[in-house]
């Protein structure tokens, strides 16, 4: 398998690319953005940007796409010469997808890019988002589920595994937000595959609705990675 590549994730809410993302940096060695954490980052710390963008992300719209690129090509500025990266939450509109075309001719990215489609049916969304925690260390930022059974609960109540940090729910898995969100996810969702495929990148869908470890060694198996 080629070395270098950058894999967009694209999907609603809920639908597991933050979750597979984190499994391909443990344990294939990837690095991984995720715009939403670069978000969530800038509010705790107060930054200008974070106080701009505070109650967009409360009421779960998105942000403006000049900034959210603006944040992209600063991460790819601080993160040069990195092989494989996950892209995790961006491009999500078509203006974003048009900067994320510049920046690849701009900026030497890794290339190919390979666009991972998350797919999985609204209410079970509901569902998992609305018993999703998050850890509050923004370096870490790990999910996980208090659906019964589920394979990502934390092993000690309300603690983060991996930090130990607390876990708690975010300010945008409110129902209400959850809606608005799936719904922007769906008015963007076509039109973003389209362009994709447009410009000729590798785009290949993955029905997330099983455990994670599932959709890591099925993502593996198809994209060719072996470890
Ligand atoms: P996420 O963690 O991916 O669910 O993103 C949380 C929130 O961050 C979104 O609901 C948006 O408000 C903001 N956000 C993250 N990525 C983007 C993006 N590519 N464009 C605009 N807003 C974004």
């Amino acid at each position: 398998m080629n070395n270098c590549a950058l894999y967009v994730f694209i999907g609603p809410p809920g639908s597991g690319k933050g979750t597979l993302a984190q499994l391909c940096t443990q344990e294939l060695g990837w690095e991984q953005v995720s715009t939403g954490n670069l978000c969530r980052k800038h509010i705790a710390e107060k930054t200008e940007i974070g106080k701009e963008i505070d109650f967009t992300i409360k009421s779960g719209k998105l942000i403006p796409d000049s900034l959210m690129t603006r944040m992209i090509g600063d991460w790819f500025s601080e993160h040069r010469g990195r092989s494989i990266v996950i892209l995790d939450g961006y491009p999500r509109t078509i203006g974003q997808a048009e900067s994320f075309n510049t920046l690849i001719a701009n900026m030497s990215l890794p290339l190919p890019v390979k666009v991972i489609n998350f797919v999985i049916d609204d209410e079970k969304l509901i569902e998992r988002l609305s018993y999703r925690l998050i850890c509050e260390n923004k370096e870490c930022q790990a999910a996980y589920s208090l659906v019964p059974g589920s394979s990502q609960a934390p092993r000690k109540k309300g603690l983060c595994d991996k930090c130990n940090s607390p876990i708690t729910k975010r300010a945008d898995d409110s129902l209400t937000a959850i809606k608005e969100r799936l719904k922007i996810y769906h008015q963007h969702e076509q039109e973003l595959v389209k362009f994709f495929e447009r410009f000729g990148y590798f785009v290949h869908k993955l029905f997330t609705d099983k455990p994670v470890r599932d959709l890591f060694d099925q993502l593996k198996r198809e994209i060719g990675v072996s470890t």
